[in-house]
C-alpha cells in the first residue's frame, strides 16, 4: 500500500490574494507532492507502509521516514487550516477557549505570528491542545509536530520558505499577516472534538 496526496480542500487559486495559484501549484504540486513520493520510496514494501499516516508520524524514530511522514500529514492538516471564505474572528468552544488562555484574541494573534515570524529557519507554528486542556503556542522546526508530544494539532502555519518565496520573496512577517484572513475556524474547532 502506499501513502496518497489528499485533494486540495479547495481550488488552487481560491485563496488568493493570500497565496496564488502559482504558488499553491508549486506548494501543493510540488513542495507537497514531492513528500509523497519520497516517503512512498523509502518505505516501499516494508511494515511502516501500511500504518496510518498520522500513526507512522508519532511512531517513526527521527530520520528521513518521519521527516517526509511528517511533512505529508503537515501539509494535509494545513491546508485545511484555510479556507476562501475563513478569517475574521474565531466563534465557538476555540473562541471561549483562546480568551481564557490568552487573555483575549487579539493577544493570541499577536504571540502566535511573533512565534510564526520568529521561528529560526525552516517550521511550522502550531496551536495546539495539551492533554490537560490548555492551548499552547508552539513554534517547531523542520518537521516536528506537537503530535511527537502528545498534544493535539488544532491550527497550524507553514512557515518554511517554500510557503511564501513566489508571493513574499523573503518577507515571512507580510505572509503571516496575509493568514489571518483565511484561517477555517470551523476546522480548528472540529480539531477539538475529532482528531484529523
Ligand atoms: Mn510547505
Amino acid at each position: 500500500m502506499s501513502f496518497v496526496q489528499p485533494p486540495l480542500p479547495y481550488d488552487l487559486k481560491d485563496l488568493a490574494p493570500f497565496v496564488s495559484e502559482e504558488q499553491m501549484m508549486f506548494h501543493y504540486g510540488k513542495h507537497h507532492a514531492a513528500y509523497f513520493t519520497n516517503l512512498n520510496g523509502l518505505v516501499d514494501g516494508k511494515p511502516e507502509s501500511e500504518l496510518p499516516l498520522r500513526k507512522l508520524v508519532i511512531e517513526a524514530p527521527a530520520g528521513p521516514v518521519f521527516n517526509n511522514a511528517a511533512q505529508a500529514w503537515n501539509h494535509s492538516f494545513f491546508w485545511h487550516c484555510m479556507s476562501p471564505g475563513g478569517g475574521k474572528a474565531p466563534s465557538g468552544e476555540i473562541a471561549s477557549m483562546i480568551e481564557r488562555d490568552f487573555g483575549g484574541f487579539d493577544k493570541f494573534k499577536e504571540q502566535f505570528s511573533t512565534a510564526a515570524v520568529k521561528l529560526f529557519g525552516s517550521g511550522w507554528a502550531w496551536l495546539a491542545l495539551d492533554p490537560s486542556g490548555k492551548l499552547e503556542i508552539m513554534p517547531l522546526g523542520n518537521a516536528d509536530t506537537p503530535l511527537k508530544y502528545g498534544k493535539e494539532p488544532l491550527l497550524t502555519l507553514d512557515v518554511w520558505e517554500h510557503a511564501y518565496y513566489i508571493d513574499y520573496r523573503n518577507a515571512r512577517p507580510k505572509f503571516v499577516e496575509g493568514f489571518w484572513d483565511v484561517i477555517n475556524w470551523e476546522f480548528v474547532n472540529k480539531n477539538l472534538k475529532s482528531p484529523f
